[in-house]
């Protein structure tokens, strides 16, 4: 290191502690990143390597951006994942003596950037913490550095839990300790994609104790203490807006986890990962951005609480029912800015005067929207608007304080309006009357020596000038004027009286600048202590956006309101499916009705492929999920249950990431569902067993709907085209057999999408490979050997050999050993993991003996 310049010894010093971030090193107007930095930034930005000498033997790589342009850059790095360290001179070059001295300002990690551009409006950036303890349970903590938003959960169901938890939400970067196991880090990054960062201490200091004042849990006090921790070694700035932290009660949530938040595309699609086509992109009619991220967070957690969901769906009835009354409150809410991330910036101390007219006109929106609230008739709308605090005083001190049009920059003037302040009045009229007599003194010159063109001008070298025409010059009178400057076709001139005036004009300017840049800073103190109220505020707009939206989707879509009952019954006519139908052209989406009361707990669905299965048991996952969140839904009329859970396995989506087989995600699904479902549960189990060979798949789809029929109960659609498992509604008196109609028209099928009772009789696979113009002679073929197959299921069942995983030609011994071993199984007490293994361990055994 002794060979490297100061300035280099300097930059390693500081990368040294910042090892995990690219070092921006500032040097005059760039900020110049060194060694592997630059390597990798260059790649990363596709900027130009170049190289440096810096005193050690060979040539140090080097590339840099801009200071001026560099948060594009920055916001790059962020997007990929990295995190930046802004290292500034941080003293006065040309006072330095030696290198100038520098220090990292700011660490900038994807769950803390607070700049605009780098920020979606309508999704919160929440910087997460992971905590793990002795007996088992995490602590999930949440910060949104934006908005102040701080909140904490706790979970005891093990880690899978905790990537549901995070999966989905709009979480870039999690942190854990240094002794967290390295695996379940590798989880966040791949199946999250999420930053790691570390921090070990968890105190809370005493400054910060108000922020969890309300948390009486020594976990979650830890666990938060680490998040904020992170934040203090990273922000170097006020973090006087954050909130006290709240506990997320998930008892209080119906509980998705990672599978069914994927499998129900609610916030993206599987294949796309884009919000477009998912459940919240087809709901949301909301007007702010503060409602779209509440919306999101409405979708995330579903209440269960029956009078929390009936006051929501009274409010939305409300607001349903009134269409003009409607119209105004949207168009209003169109005049309130993102008032939650205006609060935060207010916090931080980095508003300038546009930011706060944002915040004017917002305020001056709220009187009109309760007003308009005030004339809903729904006395349900009350609860609303009636605890409002409009902040009248907060708004009038913007309305008297700040012009309309203000520039960004907070150091020109042009902020504070006239009236405001004596003082500034009074230099603004000695500057304005300064103006005036300059234009006097023009009209007089004029006069006086009759020259029409002369005019009196102003620049920054010298000041103001009167200007004459080189042709005009002999009219001058001698000695009028004193000569300063020559220009090919004019001369200028000033005199003793006009440069008098002049530093008049221009004292004054620079003061009335000076003195609204303290007015102006004064103001935004005062904001700030309104930071508290303002987020209340945002809070109550944000509510009354989401539920108007869902009335204004009702409204739009025709949606009812459901109805919820604690019968576990589930009684649905003619539901649609909420996204799908979106895509259809109006109208032609088919209605289905769906019923289950309390002894009816399992419908088996049959029907060929394509016919609308998968998107039927959908439709009730999703209905059930919107009504759980507040809002109507698609149908003529429902009754639910408010269901705890959802569990889905559907679609053969393999897991691509962590590389296991389409049938080893099944069989995991499956026992997630299985091990966690209640009787007040919703499981949908889309073909089952397909992801494997025909009659180890059947034998596990049968012992998986005995076990919810005998252990669960839970309200279960499944899916199967093993018609063989239409005769369990013999045994199993919960289990209902429907199907979905499909008719052949010459030789084709066409799919009606119409549900009916009784299991479906005929295999359509064929027509489908058809519809899909495979080559005749294969269509052709594949129709004979469907035959042959026929024929040969109808021998077997006649001479009762249907046995399960035994070769007929197989010798005797082999068989007997195998079948002793399958008759000792206890089906009912294995779970779909046992079956699996035990499968296994048999295959192998006939494997070797084979
Ligand atoms: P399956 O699960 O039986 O293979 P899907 O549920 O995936 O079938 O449905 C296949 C396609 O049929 C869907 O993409 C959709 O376009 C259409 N479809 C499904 N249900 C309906 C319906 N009720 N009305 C109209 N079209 C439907």
């Amino acid at each position: 290191m002794a060979q490297y310049t100061p300035m280099i010894q300097q930059y390693l010093k500081i990368k040294a502690q910042h090892k995990d971030a690219f070092l921006f090193f500032r040097l005059g107007d760039f900020y110049e990143m060194f060694f592997q930095d630059a390597l990798s930034a260059s790649q990363e930005l596709e900027i130009t390597l170049t190289s440096r000498d810096g005193g050690g033997e060979e040539r140090i790589p080097m590339c840099g951006v801009p200071y001026h342009s560099a948060e594009n850059y920055i916001k790059q790095l962020i997007e990929k994942g990295h995190k930046v360290a802004i290292c500034e001179q941080v003293e006065d070059p040309k006072a330095a003596k030696g290198v100038v001295r520098r220090e990292v300002v700011q660490l900038i990690t994807p769950g803390t950037v607070m700049e605009g551009s780098m920020l979606d409006e309508e999704e919160n950036n929440y910087l997460a913490s992971v905590s793990d303890f002795e007996d088992g349970t995490f602590t999930v903590s949440y910060n949104d550095l934006t908005t102040g938003e701080n909140s904490i959960a706790m979970l005891s169901e093990g880690f899978n839990a905790v990537l549901s938890e995070l999966f989905n939400r709009p979480v870039k970067e999690v942190v854990v300790d240094h002794s967290f196991d390295k695996d379940k880090q590798q989880l966040f990054k791949d199946r999250l994609g999420l930053t790691v960062s570390f921090c070990d201490e968890t105190v809370i200091t005493e400054d910060f104790s108000y922020l969890v004042k309300d948390i009486h849990n020594d976990k979650c006090t830890k666990g938060f203490g680490r998040l904020l921790n992170y934040i203090q070694h990273t922000q170097k700035r006020s973090l006087d807006h954050l909130r006290p932290v709240k506990l997320i009660e998930l008892k209080k949530y119906m509980t998705l986890d990672m599978y069914s938040k994927k499998n129900l595309e609610l916030i993206e699609t599987m294949r796309k990962q884009g919000k477009k086509g998912s459940l919240l992109s087809v709901m949301d009619r909301t007007m702010t951005a503060m409602g779209a991220r509440l919306l999101k967070k409405w979708l995330e957690r579903p209440l269960l609480a029956f009078d929390e969901i009936t006051t929501r769906h009274e409010q939305v009835e409300g607001l349903l029912e009134q269409f003009f009354e409607r119209e105004t409150l949207r168009e209003q809410l169109k005049s309130v800015y993102d008032l939650e991330r205006l609060a935060g910036r207010v916090a931080y101390g980095n508003v300038n005067a546009r930011d706060l007219i944002q915040l004017k006109l917002s305020l001056t929106a709220v009187p009109e929207l309760l007003d308009i609230l005030g004339q809903f008739e729904n006395r349900s709308i009350h609860a609303l608007y009636k605890a409002i605090d409009p902040l009248t005083e907060l708004k009038e001190l913007l309305e008297t304080s700040l012009l309309h049009d203000p520039p960004i920059q907070i150091s020109e003037g042009g902020m504070i309006q006239d009236g405001y302040h004596p003082k500034l009045d009074e230099y603004r009229d000695a500057s304005k009357n300064g103006k005036q007599w300059i234009a006097e003194l023009e009209a007089k010159e004029r006069n006086e020596t009759g020259i029409r063109s002369l005019k009196i001008g102003y620049n920054r070298v010298f000041g103001y000038y009167i200007e004459v025409t080189k042709p005009n010059i002999p009219h001058l009178p001698e000695g009028r004027y004193e000569r300063k400057q020559t220009l090919t076709n004019a001369e200028r001139y000033i005199t003793p009286e006009l440069k008098e005036k002049e530093t008049l004009i221009l004292e004054a300017q620079e003061k009335s600048v000076e003195l609204e840049y303290e007015l102006f800073i004064k103001i935004r103190e005062k904001v700030k202590q309104f930071v508290g109220e303002l987020q209340i505020l945002a809070e109550q707009i944000s509510r009354i956006d989401v539920l108007q939206g869902f009335a204004q989707l009702a409204d739009e879509n025709d949606y009812t309101r459901p109805e919820l009952n604690n019968q576990r019954s589930v009684d649905v006519k003619q539901g649609r499916h909420p996204v799908v139908e979106q895509v259809m052209d109006r109208g032609s989406f088919v209605p289905n009705d769906i019923f289950m009361d309390e002894s009816n707990d399992i419908l088996l669905i049959t029907g060929p492929n394509m016919s609308g299965k998968s998107t039927y048991m959908r439709q009730l996952a999703l209905t059930s999920i919107m009504a759980q969140m507040g809002s109507f839904v698609p149908c003529e009329q429902a009754s639910l249950p408010v269901f705890d859970q959802i569990f889905t396995r559907i679609g053969a989506a393999d897991d691509l990431v962590s590389g296991q087989s389409t049938f080893m995600v099944e069989m995991l699904e499956a026992n997630h569902a299985l091990t966690h479902a209640t009787e007040n549960s919703l499981i949908l189990l889309d073909e089952i067993g397909r992801g494997t060979s025909t009659y180890d798949g059947m034998a596990l789809a049968q012992a998986i709907v005995e076990h919810i029929h005998e252990n669960i109960r839970a309200k279960t659609l499944f899916s199967t085209h093993y018609h063989e498992l239409t005769t369990l509604d013999e045994e199993l008196i919960r289990l209902k057999n429907i199907h979905v109609k499909a008719e052949e028209y010459e030789g084709s099928v066409i799919f009606l999408h119409q549900i009916q009772e009784g299991a479906a009789d005929e295999s359509y696979g064929i027509h489908v490979a058809k519809l899909a113009d495979l080559p005749e002679p294969l269509i052709d073929r594949a129709s004979s050997l469907l035959k042959e197959l026929e024929n040969t299921r109808v021998e077997e069942a006649s001479s009762e050999q249907l046995s399960l995983f035994v070769e007929e030609e197989k010798p005797k011994a082999k068989t007997s050993k195998l079948e002793s071993r399958l008759k000792d199984l206890d089906l009912m007490q294995m779970t779909p993991m046992d079956a699996m293994n035990e499968l296994y361990q048999m295959q192998k055994q006939v494997k070797q003996k084979s």
